[in-house]
């Protein structure tokens, strides 16, 4: 049996006589084909059940309108060896067996609250800023970021600390606004199975590396299959079909003691699954600041890559998720603990 997956791309112009001389070439004539599937894109992707053989892909190829046939055996995000480095502009490398924390504000409020804690975070060794700017909120009453405005302010704050921007794109018609800024784009929990926007930020030009939260509900498998979206893109846009980076962040069980349930096994298993850097974000399953470091000290153990921390320099008063928030010298403390972990435990 093939698992093989075949891309075939077309020309807008395509005939509808090249396309079905293609599916019947694949042998995937039959309506509706479990293993076909359109994409809006321009593009089909098809699992024939038997192998297909180079020579019938080249008669594929040959054939008018016909852009790209790319054949995949396996995943792009499941089961693949390449290593899947990812260098953040000021030269700091994501997965390369070292810890590379993201740490910032939950949301940007101002210039001077974003550039304060970005010194701060710098000092004590972060890799790079996060700040929200388009909030995704339970309520719609609830402060949803500062938007453009909370844009420039993060443009700011790289100026001034040279620390790359992690910022979240809630939305396709976002995305060019967003990477204009962002150095990462993130794509939050709520939206991880947003598959157009997935897609897109995939396949957008700019190539943005992408952060991509594990969803409140969503199994492991769910989680690499919404990073395949993502690479997909990135494959569609004729480029390498790299730089995701995974991020459990906790997820909703029986127990309601946290916030979320961090499920830390869940990154010894992506790490087996798949060679993209698996980070964790311990402030949200912890809820409360006292429990972030414990949830860091336990995803480093359990080989993260990195983690995503949520650092305030007047917590009490954040406009968002102040309880969760370190203060600078709460994470300078954290860091320090990670830097001193035994190398038996941080081996990978
Ligand atoms: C965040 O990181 O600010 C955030 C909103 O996280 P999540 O999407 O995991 O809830
Ligand atoms: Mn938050």
């Amino acid at each position: 049996m093939n698992s093989a997956t075949l891309v075939v791309s077309l020309d807008r112009a395509a005939s509808r006589a090249t396309v079905s001389r293609v599916l019947e070439l694949l042998g995937v004539e039959g309506d509706p084909d479990p293993g076909l599937r359109w994409h809006d894109e321009g593009f089909l992707t098809v699992r024939p059940g038997r192998p297909t053989p180079e020579e019938t892909l080249h008669r594929v190829r040959e054939l008018p309108g016909i852009l790209r046939v790319i054949r995949l055996d396996g995943g792009l995000a499941a089961g693949r060896s390449e290593p899947s480095v990812i260098e953040l502009p000021n030269g700091r490398r994501i997965g390369d067996g070292g810890l590379s924390v993201i740490a910032g504000p939950c949301s940007v409020e101002g210039e001077e609250q974003v550039c304060g804690i970005a010194e701060r975070v710098r000092e004590a060794g972060a890799v790079a800023l996060r700040g929200g700017v388009f909030k995704p909120r339970t309520s719609p009453y609830s402060f949803a970021g500062l938007g453009e405005l909370g844009l420039e302010f993060l443009a700011k704050a790289r100026a001034r600390t040279g620390l790359p921007i992690v910022t979240e794109v809630l939305e396709p018609g976002q995305i060019d606004r967003v990477a204009a800024v962002a150095d990462v784009l993130q794509i939050g929990s709520r939206n991880m199975q947003n598959f157009p926007l997935l897609f897109r930020v995939g396949a957008h030009p700019s190539a943005r590396p992408v952060l991509l939260k594990r969803g409140l509900a969503a199994t492991i498998e769910e989680l690499l299959l919404a990073a395949e979206y993502v690479l997909l893109g990135r494959l569609m846009a004729g480029r390498e079909p790299r730089g995701v980076i995974l991020c459990e962040r906790g997820i909703r069980t029986f127990d309601q003691s946290l916030r979320f349930t961090l499920d830390v096994g869940a990154i010894p298993v992506l790490r087996e699954k798949t060679t993209l850097p698996v980070f964790a974000d311990p402030s949200h399953p912890a809820g409360e600041r006292r429990f972030v470091a414990p949830l860091a000290l336990a995803s480093a153990a359990a080989g993260a890559d990195g983690l995503l921390v949520e650092v305030h320099t007047d917590p009490d008063r954040a406009w968002s998720d102040g309880p969760q928030c370190l203060d600078a010298h709460g994470f300078a403390s954290m860091m320090k603990t990670l830097r001193e972990l035994p190398a038996a435990v941080r081996a990978r």
